[in-house]
């Protein structure tokens, strides 16, 4: 049970620093006005949600709070006179160690914040950093492979000239993506973001 505990900590942790970590990215990436796997946009999106990861350095003791309230409870019943493990009590009991669990009778450390603490939060931010930069840039790359093909089926049926556009997914659906068919090829149609939807005011990338 306490172990699960600990284990339910960190992946919600780790989750919450990943989804942290995924609108970052895509806040930094979608004014870039890039459209698909771009490494320069990647770096830069990716260093960004890297930096604003710093003020979650607060939460440092958050994946060791099961260990912690652990510890507080082991302790409490020493000072009761209990065993620290299994709540026997030891008041009139002989011996160096419980005759219930054989946990010692010595009292239990306190919890030492230290380096494992710093490590194992500096380990599950960088998997939050991993896990939220490949989330937000597919998330990002299948919209517009969505919107791409969108764009390619408006172009066949519409009767109108006008260029097809919608907003980006969330959380970036305040850019827009613009469809023309004006040089479309397959793979690569004509994306612009962030610009007046006109033919006329369509750049190519
Ligand atoms: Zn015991």
């Amino acid at each position: 049970m306490p172990l699960s505990w600990t284990a339910i900590v960190r992946v919600v942790v780790l989750l919450l620093m990943a989804a942290h970590v995924f609108y970052f990215y895509a806040f930094a990436r979608a004014p870039q006005e890039i459209v698909g796997v771009d490494f320069p946009a990647i770096l830069a999106s990716s260093a960004f949600a890297l930096v604003m990861l710093v003020p979650l350095a607060w939460a440092v003791v958050l994946p060791d709070l099961p260990e912690i309230v652990r510890n507080h409870r082991a302790r409490g019943r020493w000072q009761r006179g209990r065993c620290s493990s299994c709540n026997y009590l030891l008041l009139y009991e002989q011996g160096a160690n419980c005759p219930e669990c054989g946990t010692s009778r010595d009292e239990p450390g306190s919890f030492e914040f230290g380096w494992s603490t710093v490590q194992r939060f500096v380990l599950l931010a960088a998997a939050a950093w991993m896990v939220g930069c490949i989330g937000a840039e597919s998330w990002a790359v299948l919209d517009e492979v969505a919107f791409a093909r969108e764009g390619e089926m408006y172009v066949s049926t519409a009767t109108t000239k006008d260029a097809y556009s919608r907003p980006r997914r969330w959380p970036s659906q305040d850019q827009t993506l613009y469809f023309s068919s004006r040089g479309v090829t397959a793979f690569a149609p004509q994306l612009v973001l962030d610009q007046p939807p006109v033919y006329s005011g369509l750049s190519t990338k």
